[in-house]
């Protein structure tokens, strides 16, 4: 199979959040199928659900791979095991969430799958990362990601913490 480009998102609010982030930047990078060719910098977000949680570490990585869709799933649930995912409660608090935003082009709806990622139109600390990585990008049906973000001025703003380059994913923390 020819490479895909696609794009995931990265959150993460317990035990170091960024370096939980920069853990699973090296693990990407570490996996036979995905080549990582980017990373935006790392934002600080509050919480979206429950508020009685710490602040998010966010970011959005690009990658190729050759994983069909659900291939890609199975990888990146298998890097959020290995980095102690353990899911409590809607919206909880995590070591890491990997989510699939934007896989090439495509529209999936399976059980286990929504791409694009059903809420990232809704949420700054998406947006505002992927427009950073990818600011001439564009949803499936054609819409311009940049637009999208001037859509969610109203939401508390982000802050910018680091954007880490290659040799500090690998540096211990
Ligand atoms: P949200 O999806 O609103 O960001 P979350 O990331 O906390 O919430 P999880 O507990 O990580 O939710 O995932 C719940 C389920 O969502 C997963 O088991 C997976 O099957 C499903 N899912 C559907 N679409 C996607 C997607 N695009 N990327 C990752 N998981 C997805
Ligand atoms: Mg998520
Ligand atoms: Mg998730």
């Amino acid at each position: 199979m020819t490479p895909v480009t696609c794009y995931l998102g990265l959150g993460a609010n317990l035990d170091q959040p960024a370096d939980q982030l920069r853990q699973a930047l090296s693990a990407l990078e570490q996996c036979r199928d995905i080549q990582l060719t980017g990373w935006s910098s790392f934002y600080r977000s509050k919480p979206v659900g429950p508020q009685d949680q710490p602040d998010y570490v966010n970011a959005v990585a690009r990658i190729d791979t050759t994983l069909a869709p659900l291939a890609l799933l199975d990888q990146l649930q298998a890097i959020e095991q290995q980095q102690g995912r353990v899911r409590l409660r809607r919206w909880g608090e995590r070591t890491l969430d990997l989510d699939i935003l934007l896989y090439a082009d495509q529209c999936i709806d399976l059980p286990r799958l929504s791409v694009p990622h059903i809420e990232m139109c809704n949420r700054l600390f998406v947006i505002q990362p992927l427009v950073e990585l990818a600011p001439d990008g564009r949803l499936p049906n054609g819409t311009a990601l940049s637009s999208i973000l001037e859509t969610l001025t109203e939401q508390d703003q982000l802050v910018i913490m680091t954007t880490p380059s290659r040799a500090d994913l690998l540096s211990p923390p």
